[in-house]
C-alpha cells in the first residue's frame, strides 16, 4: 500500500500551529530569509535564573558524583528508588513545573543545562527523567484542566508519583497517527472504555499516571490520563530486556475494557496528536541537551586517554589520525551545545512553531553523538570493549537516540516537507494566479518579486565582530543558494516531492546544516564579546565546525543534481526481490 503522505502532512499541519503569518527561523531559510530572533544575539539566561541555576548545579553534581552509579544501574537494569528520591529532592522531577505546584518554574534553557549534567553521566537516568518530565508531566502542565493539575501535579513534582507517555503500539510506531487503541463512550456517557495495546513505553512499569493515546468515536486521537489501578490495565511485559538504557523500565501493556472517566481526557477530545507532538518538542530539546552532555563526557575521556596512552614511543594524541577524531568531536560538541541553547530559547519564546527546529536538533545531536561515541571507542581501542570502562555502555545507550522520539529518517522527511510547504504554497498561488483569466496580476508580481529577490539577494547574517563577517556572508550566500534549490525542487517535482525521499533527505540535510551553522556562528560571536574573552582563547572548534558544515551543505545541494539515485533504487529493488 502506498504511504498516506498527504495524511501525514495534514497531521503535521494540524500540529504546526495554524495561521502563522511570519515564517520563523527554520521556515524562513526555505524562503531565503534569515529571521535572527532567538539566534542572534546568542540566548542567555536572565541574571535571576542564572543565579538560581548556579545554586542547583553544584548540588546536583555532588549528588551525581556520590549517589549515582551508572554502571550498577546498567548491570541491575534498574534505577534505585533512593536515586529517584534524591533527584526529586533536588527538584529534578519538576524543574520546569510552575512554582505554585512545587516546581522550580525553570525555563527550558535552564532545564536543558541541568539535563546536560545528567545526560553526561547516565543515559538511563536522563531518559527516565525525560519520560517523566519532558513528555509525561509536561503534557499535564500544558494541557491539563485546573482540576487535573490540582490532583496530579504536586505529587509528580515531588516524585511521589511518576509519569509515562504511551503513544507507540504494534501498528503505530513511526506512523504515530495509526493508533489502534479504541476509546468508545459508555452508554451513560460518563466515561470512555479503552481497548488496545501499547509497547516500548518508558516508565510504564513504575508510573502512577500515564498519558495514553486512543482513538475516540470521532476517529481522531485523544489523550487520556490513566492510572494503573484502573480495572483492565495490564502490564503484559513490565521490563522488556534490552540493549541499552537498561536502567529504564520499558514496558508492553494492554488496556482491556478499561473505564476512564471523561474528566481524564487531557486537552481537547480529538486533539491528542497535538498533545503528543507539542510535548515531543520539549522531549527532543531535552534529548539535545542529554546528547550534548554525553558528547562532553566522551570528549573528556578521549582527551585524557590520548594524552596518556603511549604507543610507538608517543602519546596517541600526537598521531594525526587521532587528532582528526578529537578535532571533529570538539567541533561537533561545540555545535550541539549551541544548537540546544538556541532551540531551548525558541521554545521559551512561547512560539508553537518550533517543530522543525526541535526535529533538526534531535537529528543533528543524535547522529553526532553516535559518531562521537564511536570515535572515542576507537581511540580507546581494545580497552573500550570491556565492562570496566563506561564506553561499551555509552555505545549501547547512545543507539536509542536515533530511533526514539521519532526515527531520524522520518524526522528528515518531516524537516524537508514541513519546510517546503511555505515556498510550495507561494509557488502554487503564483501558478494559479497566472493560469486563470481573472488572475490577480498584482499577486503574481508580488510573489514573483519576492522569489526573485530571494534568489538574487543573500540575507544579511548580522554578526557583531568584524572578524566573523566573511563567515556570515558565506552563510548568507548558502541560505540564498538553498532557497533557490528549494524552488527548483518544487517546480521540478511538484506534489511528487512527497514521495521523493532521496531529495527530501538532501533538503533536510542542507537545512539542518544551515541551522547548526547559524547557532555556531552566533555562539562564537557572543563568546568573542565576553569580558572574560582573551586574545589567546581558542575558538578553533567553532571555526572548524563552520568550515565542515558549509562544505556539507554545498555537497547536499550538489547531490540534488548529481547522484546515483536510479542505481540506488535498482540495487535496493534487486535486494528486496531476493
Ligand atoms: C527504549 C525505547 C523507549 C521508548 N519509549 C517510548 C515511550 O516512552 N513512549 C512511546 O510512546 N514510545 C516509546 N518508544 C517508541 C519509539 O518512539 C519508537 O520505537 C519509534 O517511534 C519508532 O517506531 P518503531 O520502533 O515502531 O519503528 P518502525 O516504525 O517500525 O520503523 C523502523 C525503521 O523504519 C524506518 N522508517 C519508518 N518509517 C519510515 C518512513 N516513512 N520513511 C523512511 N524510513 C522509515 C526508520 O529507519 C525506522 O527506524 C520507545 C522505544 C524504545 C526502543
Amino acid at each position: 500500500m502506498k504511504p498516506d503522505h498527504a495524511g501525514q502532512i495534514r497531521d503535521a499541519e494540524e500540529l504546526l500551529s495554524a495561521g502563522i503569518q511570519r515564517p520563523g527561523l527554520a521556515k524562513g531559510l526555505y524562503l531565503g530569509h534569515f529571521v535572527p530572533d532567538f539566534v542572534m544575539p546568542f540566548p542567555e539566561l536572565s541574571p535571576d535564573e542564572q543565579t538560581r541555576l548556579d545554586t542547583v548545579l553544584p548540588e546536583l553534581r555532588m549528588f551525581l558524583d556520590t549517589r549515582l552509579n551508572p554502571a550498577e544501574i546498567d548491570r541491575q537494569a534498574d534505577i534505585p528508588r533512593e536515586v529517584i528520591d534524591g533527584l526529586a529532592r533536588l527538584g529534578l522531577l519538576g524543574m520546569a513545573a510552575p512554582e505554585e505546584f512545587g516546581g522550580k518554574g525553570f525555563s527550558q534553557l535552564a532545564y536543558c543545562q541541568v539535563m546536560e549534567e545528567v545526560g553526561g553521566r547516565c543515559a538511563s537516568t536522563s531518559i527516565f527523567i525525560n519520560a517523566h518530565h519532558s513528555i509525561g508531566l509536561r503534557a499535564l502542565v500544558l494541557f491539563g484542566t485546573p482540576e487535573q493539575k490540582r490532583r496530579w501535579l504536586a505529587p509528580l513534582v515531588r516524585g511521589e508519583k511518576l509519569a509515562a507517555f504511551a503513544l507507540t503500539e504494534p501498528e503505530a510506531g513511526s506512523d504515530a497517527g495509526n493508533v489502534q487503541t479504541r476509546a468508545s463512550l459508555s452508554e451513560d456517557g460518563t466515561h470512555y472504555i479503552l481497548n488496545g495495546e501499547k509497547r516500548y513505553i518508558t516508565n510504564a512499569a513504575i508510573a502512577d499516571v500515564l498519558t495514553v493515546m486512543a482513538r475516540t468515536p470521532d476517529n481522531k486521537i485523544t489523550a487520556f490520563l490513566v492510572t494503573p489501578d484502573m480495572p483492565g490495565f495490564v502490564l503484559t511485559e513490565p521490563r522488556m530486556s534490552k540493549l541499552g538504557i537498561r536502567g529504564t523500565a520499558t514496558s508492553r501493556l494492554a488496556v482491556r475494557d478499561m473505564p476512564v472517566p471523561k474528566e481524564n481526557v487531557l486537552g481537547e477530545t480529538g486533539r491528542g496528536l497535538k498533545v503528543a507532538l507539542t510535548v515531543l518538542d520539549y522531549g527532543r530539546a531535552t534529548f539535545g541537551a542529554c546528547c550534548t552532555g554525553a558528547a562532553k563526557t566522551c570528549l573528556k575521556l578521549a582527551v585524557d586517554h590520548a594524552n596518556t596512552r603511549r604507543q610507538f614511543g608517543r602519546t596517541l594524541g600526537e598521531f594525526e589520525l587521532i587528532k582528526k577524531k578529537l578535532a571533529r568531536m570538539a567541533a561537533d560538541t561545540y555545535a550541539m551545545e549551541a544548537m540546544t541553547t538556541v532551540t531551548a530559547a525558541l521554545i521559551d519564546s512561547g512560539t508553537e512553531d518550533c517543530m522543525i527546529e526541535t526535529a533538526m536538533l534531535k537529528v543533528m545531536t543524535s547522529e553526532a553523538l553516535w559518531r562521537i561515541v564511536n570515535d572515542t571507542f576507537q581511540i580507546f581501542g581494545g580497552a573500550a570493549y570491556f565492562t570496566d570502562r563506561p564506553l561499551e555502555r555509552m555505545l549501547r545507550d547512545a543507539r536509542i537516540n536515533q530511533i526514539g522520539e521519532g526515527a531520524n529518517e522520518v524526522l528528515a522527511s518531516f524537516i524537508a516537507l514541513a519546510g517546503l510547504r511555505g515556498p510550495g504554497l507561494q509557488l502554487q498561488e503564483m501558478w494559479e494566479a497566472m493560469h486563470h483569466p481573472w488572475s490577480d496580476l498584482g499577486k503574481v508580481w508580488r510573489i514573483g518579486m519576492e522569489r526573485i529577490g530571494a534568489a538574487v539577494h543573500a540575507p544579511a547574517v548580522p554578526v557583531r565582530n568584524s572578524q566573523l563577517h566573511s563567515r556570515a556572508n558565506h552563510l548568507g550566500g548558502l541560505i540564498r543558494r538553498f532557497s533557490t534549490e528549494v524552488d527548483r525542487v518544487l517546480i521540478h517535482y511538484r506534489e511528487e516531492i512527497l514521495d521523493r525521499q532521496y531529495t527530501q533527505q538532501r533538503i533536510a540535510g542542507a537545512a539542518v546544516g544551515l541551522y547548526a551553522s547559524l547557532c555556531v556562528l552566533s555562539r562564537w560571536d557572543a563568546e568573542i564579546l565576553k569580558p572574560s574573552h582573551g586574545a589567546g582563547d581558542d575558538l578553533s572548534a567553532a571555526d572548524l565546525y563552520l568550515r565542515r558544515s558549509f562544505r556539507r551543505v554545498r555537497r547536499w545541494l550538489s547531490e540534488l543534481h548529481e547522484n546515483d539515485d536510479d542505481l540506488v533504487t535498482a540495487t535496493a529493488n534487486a535486494a528486496l526481490r531476493t
